[in-house]
């Protein structure tokens, strides 16, 4: 079933997870992978993407008059990610906590990108940052049928 409808705020909620490109070229994907299993995440889909330009350029479209913009695209676009959906009670505002600030300088301690991060750029991992937005990132990536059970 393709998520349309709003995730309340209690019980299971869905996220969008990105180990980009940067994770996918150390060879962190496991490392990180554990890490989100470790915190009481479960995987409910999984798949190695290499973006398209037009595909990241739509993905971060919000950030579309960001000065960071084409760096981002290029980035994003350099090597594959491993997306996923991941599943725990209160799991979009608990991933990006585990994720840690957009710059790993600013990130606490035990966080992915504290441990990871090289720069604000290539910062390991994305992570929905609303229930509108998990929706939306989750079926840009996803079908109904990847979702089931
Ligand atoms: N980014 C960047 N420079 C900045 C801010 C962000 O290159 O000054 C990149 C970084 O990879 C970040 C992504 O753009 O993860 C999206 O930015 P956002 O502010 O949404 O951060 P996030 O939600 O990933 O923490
Ligand atoms: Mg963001």
């Amino acid at each position: 079933m393709i998520v349309t409808h709003l995730q309340e705020g209690k019980g299971m909620e869905r996220t969008l997870a990105i180990l980009k490109p940067d994770c996918y070229k150390r060879k962190l994907t496991g490392a990180v992978l554990e890490k989100i299993e470790k915190a009481g995440f479960t995987l409910v889909a999984a798949k190695i993407v290499k973006m398209t330009k037009p595909m990241a350029e739509s993905f971060y479209e919000v950030h579309r008059d960001k000065n960071f913009f084409p760096a981002l695209v290029e980035f994003m676009t350099e090597n594959r990610c491993l997306v996923a959906v991941i599943e725990k009670e209160n799991a979009i505002e608990d991933y990006r906590k585990l994720m840690g600030s957009t710059d790993p300088a600013k990130a606490d301690s035990g966080t992915i990108r504290k441990e990871y991060a090289e720069s604000i750029q290539r910062n390991i991992v994305h992570g929905s940052d609303s229930p509108e937005n998990a929706i939306r990132e989750i079926n840009f990536f996803f079908s109904g049928s990847e979702l089931l059970g």
